[in-house]
């Protein structure tokens, strides 16, 4: 139960890997649900031996690469299996990366957030740059440092200037959260071909929570004129249970208005349904929510990400995660980063213990979750990721 979920009633969902205490060396595939985490790859032997190639294999790459058609066959299997599994609870579920993760993409969709990190990193200048609203913008980031929720996050060290123009290097004093969206890829393209918006069921597998652990000076410093390097390589935390995209029809919500309208291939303006997604999301900083991100107000969608990310022929894989970028509503308290909610740093929020923050400190725990409405009516649950910061060992 949480504030995002005042009845304690969301509807946890989605397919993941787990260990449990008993057989540590073993990975099982699961499905969160109610009650704990059902173990799919022995039901899938008992109950239905065709699926068992997909889920008796202690990951998702088989599953993610497999398609629609057996991800529907799947999700059916599993939502049958609910009424009577067996559950594993929850303390005794260990969760790990359930799938290779190929490449990893960062977009910068929300609009709320651009503008305002544009007022904090370059005062005076417009407040987006100029093709922000005729492309999706994005890039590459590093697909070997995603890590599952609870994983620790060592504190990067790098090279900054500091307020007083010196330069040096060390642990990064402007540790940053960044409350995201993430799209897992399950169906590859070949090189060459642009993938149409209308293809995403096609291709995208689920949607998982990502925090994009961010160091503001590293990042500051370092970022002209290529983009993010070293002050987002360090660590990307990413939730367990990726939700599949099936689950997710009654969150889907019309984006914001665009205005000049996009270009053929990004204009969803005559779609029956558009792919905005109305995840409520929770930023939570030691236990107090200092954050409630609204996804539904990211200006470019998944199927916008998705047809601009391979319009220029690059292929997808099995296992691509493209993320939202931070997800920041209009309001003082939707803000999805400590560098907006704090102004980078000349504004620290005040926590429940009387400390300030305006930048993550050693020890400190961040946790994003996010509900959603739910297939028939009422919530679900996508779950959370979890991250604590510990010291930089040098
Ligand atoms: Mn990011």
């Amino acid at each position: 139960m949480s504030d995002r979920d005042p009845g304690g009633q969301a509807r946890p969902a989605g397919f993941g890997v787990f260990r449990t205490p008993e057989d540590p060396r073993v990975r099982r595939v699961g499905w969160r649900t109610t009650g704990g985490v059902i173990d799919l790859g022995a039901l899938a032997a008992a109950r239905a031996p065709s699926l068992a190639s997909y889920l008796g294999v202690g990951r998702l790459d088989p599953l993610l690469a497999a398609g629609r058609p057996v991800w529907d066959q799947v999700l059916d299997a599993v939502l049958t299996w609910e009424d009577d599994a067996d559950r594993v609870p929850l303390e005794r579920v260990d969760p790990v990366l359930g799938f290779t993760v190929a490449d990893y993409v960062d977009f910068y969709a929300s609009e709320h957030h651009a503008a305002r990190v544009s007022g904090l990193f370059r005062p005076g200048a417009p407040p987006l740059p100029e093709a922000w609203k005729h492309l999706p913008i994005g890039y590459h980031g590093r697909a070997g440092s995603i890590v599952v929720s609870d994983t620790p996050v060592v504190r990067p060290r790098g090279q900054r200037r500091d307020p007083e123009g010196e330069i040096g290097v060390g642990p990064t004093r402007r540790l940053d959260l960044e409350a995201e969206v993430g799209f897992v890829v399950g169906v590859p393209s070949p090189p060459g071909h642009a993938v149409p918006m209308a293809a995403l069921p096609d291709h995208v597998f689920g949607v998982c929570l990502v925090n994009d652990w961010s160091a503001r000076d590293i990042q500051a410093w370092e970022y002209v004129p290529l983009g993010p390097f070293l002050g987002k390589s360090f660590a990307t935390s990413v939730s367990p249970w990726i939700v599949p995209l099936a689950l997710l029809d009654a969150a889907r919500v019309a984006p914001p208005p665009r205005d000049p309208r996009p270009h053929s291939y990004l204009d969803d303006t005559g779609d029956e349904q558009q792919w905005g997604l109305d995840l409520r999301m929770e930023v939570r900083l030691n236990g107090q929510v200092i954050s409630r991100p609204p996804a539904a107000t990211l200006y470019w969608t998944a199927a916008q990400q998705l047809a601009h990310l391979t319009v220029n022929g690059a292929a997808l894989r099995a296992g691509d995660l493209y993320a939202s970028g931070t997800v920041s509503g209009p309001d003082e308290s939707e803000r999805g980063c400590l560098l907006e909610l704090t102004d980078n740093g000349a504004r620290p929020i005040e926590l429940a213990d009387g400390t300030t923050r305006g930048f993550l400190e050693d020890g400190d725990e961040v946790v994003i979750g996010a509900t959603a409405p739910a297939p028939g009516g009422g919530l679900l649950d996508l779950g959370e990721v979890r991250g604590r910061v510990t010291p930089s060992p040098g």
